[in-house]
């Protein structure tokens, strides 16, 4: 058989290359971007709808395309950025492939307007597909403006595979932020579904970074600085205290570019060493400049992956300069690097704060008292289950408290109950409590099975009507990242209604007006970033369903710790709570929450 091979037809072999440069609305808006900016715009616009799947637009003022290149640009190959070979050994501009633009429009519907200052009339050009339908002249500002139409429309199992509006816009974000980072000197906006999401006025790289991450970054950052023959490092780190469990505020930019590299991340890490807790990680916005030669720049445009020549050297500069810039500003002890030679005793110094001890200043043992009189039941979720989660609360204060209540006679009657159904009940080793039912012998983990009976409550609360929320008498403000606003844009609903009144409040910023009545006494800041950031962590989570989710991450967030000494009542109410879960075994992470000896496993054992 002969004449089987065929050359694909343009548009075929466009779209199948966008498969390889766009893999979601996020590597649009990357490409977009980094074209405005190699126009050499000094204002950005980035205009949202949907995540990016019903538009993405952005719009520039840099030096815009003439009528016959606004047509060329949509070819395969198309660029102004690269005219031979030896050019890619000295690559100033982001892109170079000319491929972007081409693969768009092989999977999308785009509008396209451009004009450069020299002439009176732009080119307007609509494509559909890789086919031009429509090419004329218009009247339009200076500089570019695309619009990226129904992303995927062609390709639907790539559609069909993108993930939630929320999870797609925090990739956009991410983008957005990567690029924006690096080019304070450009003022961007972003507006998503027509709402301001950034509007980052130019200034220096610091400014920048505070106007994305929050004025709190301000006080955090720390400047680092290095110039050798090899690299010129600069930018900054954060102080240690700020390290965060999980990844995500280290930003290496190689000539202006974001990359990941695990081994320069190790080198940052390795110099904040002690200074950090292992399972931490170290916040940094780092710039890298290279000699383009000294770099492959010539990488897959969705790789954030660069190779180095000189590698070692240059951990061994990130991590002499983090562990200098640490020394300087006095947060290190001065250890290795300039006094290497002088032996001098570790300085301890005052920004390395000690563990902190809580105190709640506002606990009150007669508080409840009121509610012993009225004959609340002991601490359920119905009661002041919060007496529990108060992990800093003092126990002693509890015990004198229970010394001091005076017990009503149905108190008395319903301890009695309660003994007998617990012919014993103790607190072994801090973190477990040993009882026996129904002639078994348990040990149950105090923290799961707080877990369990959290967890269950918090997915009733969310089953059934609006939980009562107890009004705060001076509402708090939490402020987000953008990637947590959109988080917690999304896990309100589930929130609110499990009793939190929480209400968005200008750009990142949200009110806290209230809280579940029953969990009062939560520190409420702390369970939202806590959330936001698990959320953030774990992006399965959002496929999983979100109530459960939510409720498992508040369930471990403000269970009682495992350490934490309980009364005799405590432990009595927290098992008899848990005989009244459904699933009283597994923890809501599966883990076991009872171990139990059968009394005929006993019988056996002895004899
Ligand atoms: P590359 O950026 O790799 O050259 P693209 O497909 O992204 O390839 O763009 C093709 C060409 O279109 C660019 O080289 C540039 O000349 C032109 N172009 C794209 N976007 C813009 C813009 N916003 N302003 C001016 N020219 C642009
Ligand atoms: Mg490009």
């Amino acid at each position: 058989m002969s004449g089987v091979i065929k050359l694909l037809p343009d548009h075929v072999a466009n779209q199948i290359a966008a498969g390889e440069v766009i893999q979601r609305p996020a590597s649009v808006v990357k490409e977009l971007l980094e074209n405005s900016i190699d126009a050499g715009s000094k204002k950005i616009q980035l205009i949202i709808k949907d995540a990016g799947k019903t538009l993405i637009q952005v719009i520039d003022n840099g030096s815009g395309m003439d009528a016959s290149d606004a047509l060329m640009c949509f070819e395969r190959h198309a660029t102004s950025k690269i005219q031979n070979a030896d050019d890619l050994f000295n690559i100033g501009t982001k892109g170079f492939r000319g491929e972007a633009l081409a693969s768009i429009a092989a999977i999308a519907h785009i509008e396209l307007k451009s004009k450069q200052e020299e002439n009176e009339l732009g080119a307007k050009i609509i494509m559909e597909g890789s086919i031009v339908k429509s090419n004329e002249p218009c009247a339009c500002p200076n500089g570019t403006s695309i619009e990226v139409k129904n992303l995927f429309y062609n390709v639907p199992a790539r559609r069909k595979f993108l993930k939630s509006n929320a999870v797609e816009t925090k990739h956009i974000i991410e983008e957005f932020q990567r690029v924006a980072f690096v080019h304070p000197s450009i003022e961007f906006t972003f507006v998503h579904n027509d709402q301001e999401i950034f509007n980052l006025e130019k200034g220096n790289f610091r400014k920048r970074i505070v106007d994305i991450m929050g004025k709190s970054y301000n006080e955090r950052l720390v400047p680092i600085e290095e110039d050798t023959d090899i690299i010129k490092v600069s930018g900054f780190i954060c102080k240690p205290e700020y390290a965060r469990k999980s990844r995500g505020e280290q930003y290496f930019f190689v000539n202006n570019r974001f990359i990941k590299n695990h081994y320069f991340h190790h080198a940052i890490s390795n110099a904040f060493n002690e200074l950090i807790s292992t399972d931490s990680h170290p916040g940094y916005f780092i710039q890298l400049q290279v000699d383009p030669s000294e770099v492959d720049i010539n990488i897959h445009p969705t790789k954030t992956e660069v190779k180095f020549q000189e590698e070692s050297a240059i951990y061994a500069i990130l991590k002499a300069s983090t562990r200098k810039s640490l020394n300087k500003f006095s947060i290190a002890p001065t250890l290795d690097f300039d006094q290497e030679t002088s032996f001098n005793a570790p300085r301890a110094t005052g920004t390395v704060s000690a563990p902190e001890i809580k105190v709640d200043k506002n606990f009150n043992p007669f508080r409840e008292e009121k509610d012993w009189e009225r004959g609340a039941s002991f601490q359920s979720p119905n009661g002041n289950w919060e007496k529990l989660f108060k992990e800093d609360q003092n126990p002693a204060d509890f015990s004198d408290f229970l010394e001091q209540v005076h017990f009503e006679k149905d108190h008395e009657q319903e301890q009695i109950d309660a003994e007998n159904e617990f012919p014993f009940i103790i607190q072994f080793g801090s973190n477990y409590i040993l009882t026996s039912r129904n002639h078994e012998l348990m040990i149950i983990d105090q923290r799961k099975a707080h877990e369990r009976v959290l967890y269950e409550f918090l997915i009733e609360a969310q089953a059934f009507d609006q939980r009562k929320s107890q009004q705060l008498l001076f509402p708090e403000t939490i402020e987000l990242t953008a990637q947590g606003t959109v988080i917690l844009e999304e896990i309100l609903p589930e929130l609110n209604k499990m009793g939190f009144d929480i209400a968005p409040f200008g750009p990142n910023t949200f009110t806290i007006n209230g809280t579940p009545s029953d969990l009062a006494e939560i520190d409420v800041k702390d369970t939202l970033e806590h959330l936001v950031e698990q959320f953030q962590l774990h992006e399965k989570s959002f496929k999983e369903k979100k109530e459960q989710s939510l409720a498992k991450n508040m369930a471990t967030k403000i269970a009682v710790r495992s350490g934490q000494k309980l009364q005799k009542e405590e432990m009595e109410h927290l098992v008899k709570e848990l005989f009244a879960c459904d699933q009283p075994y597994k923890s809501p992470s599966g883990k076991n929450i009872i171990f139990a000896i059968q009394k005929e496993d006993l019988i056996k054992y002895f004899s």
